[in-house]
């Protein structure tokens, strides 16, 4: 072997960049391997929106990673704490207790650390007032856990970890998938890859997996999580194809977590079907369905829309359209909610139809008109009295439906109507492999296999059945950096 580094990080998406960039503050001898070209960099965490969930004690704290929130700014927010414990039990609430405890634990207890670690690594923040605080008597009140984003969204991520990443002189390779993991006695000692057409063994004391799941792989998620699934667009990177998975299982590791599971929500019909890269920050998504109802071709509803604050519901409920005839549905509005839609459903790449009445409506779409009109008939009858606040649960719900409407239930009956059509965008699948708190890859017995480290939507076991917005990132993160810190100090010993 010609080249030996000390550590091989796969991937170049969130995960593996700040698993580099940790790497390299014990380690001189980094190597970043990436699939794509250097025009698609950065995977899945260059389509996001950018949100990242972590536990902050209050303003005071989000004020040390936002340094640029003036007093006068301060005083017109209120910003109840979100501490470590909330974080894992909203963890623990919307994976129906399956997360792994010590894994979930490590995300939510590393989390305010890890991005105070970012911060100081040149990852700039901003507070996210138009999706995730209501302004009420000239105060912006945040809600739901979600109060920060990534300046620019995964665009300015990938953009600040890049450069961070050449500061610190890391050597990056693109268009340089890997293909094999190279073992020793049981020890990782290297990667094959293919570069510039030719393939070649690179020697290392350690390797991290930071290559994403095996969403963009279409055999592999209709094998993994049924036929349908053929049918689902997919959100973001088409090289998380299940690569590193593979490499790792070939040499015994422990598959992990709910490999029938993913992230899948409701997206703009027109979406591309694989994320564009000229497209990114999550502009078709298609997050206000709270506020509206979703039917089917059908007529019929399916969901409840208001079960939940959108952060906890928006990423299962992909896989409940996917379920509904040709895969798709409406999310249909009226004229007293359409101002409060999120941005996303007023650019122009969204697709929109518009009525002054629900039977004109119904004529434009295609859908059952008498079933369509039936069911928002008795939608409207079955909506109680209460108040409506829409960005706080507010109780405001139905009676004597299936499925209610729990939350948010206002009448729909003021035109003109909006039917915005969804179809199910599949954004990263839940099954991973089997690590410990140190992010080593633990084998089929459960024994670490030396010198192998994963993180980001590799690792399995955290997010079963739903996710609560704003995880991946910080997952990827979170596991990135102990990632790195655990590589180099396994070069170290
Ligand atoms: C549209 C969209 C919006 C999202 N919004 C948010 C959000 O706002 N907040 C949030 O927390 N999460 C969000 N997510 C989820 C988030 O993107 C992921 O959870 C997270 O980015 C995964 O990071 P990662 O580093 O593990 O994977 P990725 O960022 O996908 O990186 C994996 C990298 O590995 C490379 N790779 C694959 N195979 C190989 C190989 N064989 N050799 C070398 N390289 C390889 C890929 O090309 C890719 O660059 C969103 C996802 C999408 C698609």
């Amino acid at each position: 072997m010609s080249q030996f580094y000390d550590v091989i990080v796969v991937g170049a998406g969130n995960a593996a960049l700040c698993a580099a960039i940790s790497a390299r503050e014990k380690n001189e001898n980094v190597l970043v391997l990436e699939k794509g070209p250097s025009n698609k960099r950065g995977g899945n965490s260059y389509f996001t929106d950018g949100a990242i969930r972590f536990a902050y004690k209050g303003l005071d704290a989000i004020r040390r990673i936002i340094p640029s929130i003036s007093d006068d700014e301060a005083s017109k927010i209120v910003m109840p704490e979100y501490d470590a414990e909330d974080y894992y039990q909203d963890l623990m609430r919307v994976t129906n207790n399956k997360s792994e405890p010590s894994l979930a634990r490590q995300l939510v207890y590393k989390s305010y650390e890890t991005i105070e670690w970012m911060s100081n690594n040149g990852i700039k923040f901003d507070l996210i007032y138009d999706n995730q605080s209501f302004e009420k008597e000239g105060k912006f009140h945040f809600w739901g856990g979600l109060p920060v984003k990534i300046a620019n969204r995964g665009i300015g991520l990938i953009d600040m970890l890049n450069k961070r990443v050449e500061e610190q002189g890391i050597t990056v390779w693109y268009e340089s998938p890997a293909k094999k993991l190279l073992t020793e006695k049981g020890k990782v000692t290297g990667v094959v890859v293919e570069k510039d057409g030719e393939t070649v063994s690179i020697g290392a004391k350690s390797v991290i997996l930071a290559c994403g799941s095996f969403e963009a792989n279409t055999e592999l998620r209709m094998k993994h999580m049924g036929e349908e699934w053929g049918n689902a667009i997919l959100r973001g990177t088409e090289y998380n194809t299940g690569d590193g998975l593979q490499m790792a299982i070939d040499i015994g590791a422990n598959i992990y977590g709910q490999w029938s599971g993913c992230h899948s929500i409701g997206t703009d019909f027109n979406t591309p079907k694989v994320g564009d890269f000229t497209k990114p920050g999550d502009i078709f998504k298609k997050s206000s369905y709270p506020l509206g109802l979703i039917l089917n071709k059908d007529g019929k509803r399916f969901v409840d829309e208001g079960e939940d604050l959108r952060n906890y519901t928006y990423a299962k409920y992909g896989r409940e359209i996917l379920k509904q005839p040709d895969y798709m549905a409406y999310q249909v509005f009226d004229s007293q909610v359409y101002p409060y839609l999120r941005s996303e459903y007023k650019i122009e790449e969204t697709t929109v139809f518009s009525a002054p009445t629900l039977e004109e409506l119904a004529e434009k779409i295609d859908i059952n008109k008498s079933q369509f009109l039936e069911t928002i008939m008795n939608y409207n009858d079955a909506v109680q009295e209460g108040e409506f606040h829409p960005s706080e649960k507010d109780g405001k719900c139905t009676k004597g439906i299936e499925p209610p409407k729990s939350n948010w239930a206002l009448k729909l009956d003021q035109g003109p109507f909006y039917a915005f059509p969804v179809i199910c965008g599949i954004t990263f699948a839940f099954g991973g492999l089997h690590v410990n708190e140190k992010a080593q890859v633990l084998n089929v017995s459960g024994e670490p296999i030396e010198g192998l480290f994963a993180a980001g939507e590799m690792v399995g076991g955290i997010f079963y059945d739903n996710y609560p917005g704003g995880s991946g990132l910080m997952s990827g993160a979170v596991f990135g950096k102990i990632a790195g810190n655990s590589a180099a100090e396994y070069t170290l010993a």
